[in-house]
């Protein structure tokens, strides 16, 4: 068996797998799609000590990096239940094959919901983003949209009102869902508009976006909205519908996870954006990675 088999090849298992192997102890690691969601990001400008570099560009980097160590590396491997037996975790993986540790690190990551409209997946990177910390500078001095009405569309909508000339809050219900407080914000910013009741129905462009179409639901009316960005705001999936009655979750589908990367299971730790670990990025994700294989190292010298 493994002493540390990691799921997930994000920016959390990948810095898990380079301390649990710095420990000298055997390490595996199984990944649906090595990289993780930098895959898909064109610029990152905010992992500290590298000025800019592009997705594709970082997730070869954190696997060279693995690869230096004597890391198992299964790469489209993707796991779909874990279970304790004896001093054990066994890991299934979609291919049949079953993987047995004495400690596992769950690094599935998580996902951004989409809109699923004309437009969200051709303008990609072209103007439509998600994650306002990444590319909110990008828009500077420009027009922007936040899609969605809870506490991060809010959140997000304030944060880019300091960054871009204005921004265009779209919500579908009749009221936003976010915290009282995070409104009041919202509403005393001079350059922020409100809609409710209002379907996003398009994202338009011809190269980059150039603009969002939604129906006001009231009146059935289409209306345009002249922008260069729309933030999509609608919720961060976890990865973890697999684990769903093994490990405890959040209600927002979170791995609990304590100060070590400690899970509800013993000798299951998790670690990045599939846990309750608060703020999305890379670096935070990466640091988590490393927490959790030090608390499982840890949990491997006490038992
Ligand atoms: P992920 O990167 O999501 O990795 C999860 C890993 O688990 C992947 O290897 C995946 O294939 C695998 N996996 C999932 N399910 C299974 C399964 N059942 N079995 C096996 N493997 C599985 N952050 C920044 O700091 N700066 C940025 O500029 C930035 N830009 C972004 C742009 C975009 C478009 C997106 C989507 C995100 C961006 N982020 C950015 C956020 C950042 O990418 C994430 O916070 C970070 O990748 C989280 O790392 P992670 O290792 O926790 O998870």
């Amino acid at each position: 068996p493994f002493d540390v088999l990691i799921v997930g090849g994000g920016p959390a298992g990948a810095a898990a797998a380079v301390y649990a192997a710095r420990k000298g102890i055997r390490t595996g690691i199984a990944a649906e799609r090595f990289g993780g969601q930098v895959l898909d990001t064109l610029g990152i400008e905010n992992f500290i000590s590298v000025k800019e570099t592009e997705g594709p560009k970082f997730a070869h980097a954190l696997e060279e990096h693995v690869r230096t160590y004597d890391v198992d590396i299964m790469n489209l491997q993707r796991a779909k239940a874990l279970k304790p037996t004896g001093s054990l975790i066994e890991v299934q993986l979609e291919s049949g094959a079953t993987l047995k540790a004495k400690s596992v690190i769950v690094s599935t990551g998580a996902r951004w919901r989409n809109i699923n409209v004309p437009g969200e997946q051709e303008f990609r990177n072209k103007g439509v983003a998600y994650c306002p910390h990444c590319d909110g500078p990008l828009f500077k001095g420009k027009r922007v949209a936040v899609i969605g009405g809870g506490n991060s569309g809010v959140e997000a909508a304030i944060d880019l009102a300091g960054i871009v000339a204005h921004v265009t809050l779209v919500e579908f219900d009749t009221r936003l869902r976010a915290d009282a407080v995070l409104q009041k914000k919202l509403h005393s910013l001079p350059n922020v508009t409100v809609l409710t009741n209002a379907q996003t129905t398009r994202i338009t462009g011809d190269q980059k976006v150039d603009g969002l179409v939604y129906k006001d639901r009231a009146s059935g009316e289409e209306k345009r909205v002249d922008l260069e960005g729309v933030f999509v705001q609608i919720g961060l999936v976890p990865n973890t519908e697999w684990l769903k009655g093994t490990v405890e979750l959040s209600k927002f589908g979170e791995i609990i996870v304590g100060p070590r990367g400690e899970t509800s299971l013993p000798g299951v730790f998790a670690a990045g954006d599939c846990t309750t670990v608060p703020f999305k990025q890379i670096i935070i994700a990466a640091g988590d990675g490393a927490k959790a294989a030090l608390g499982a190292f840890d949990h491997l010298i006490r038992s």
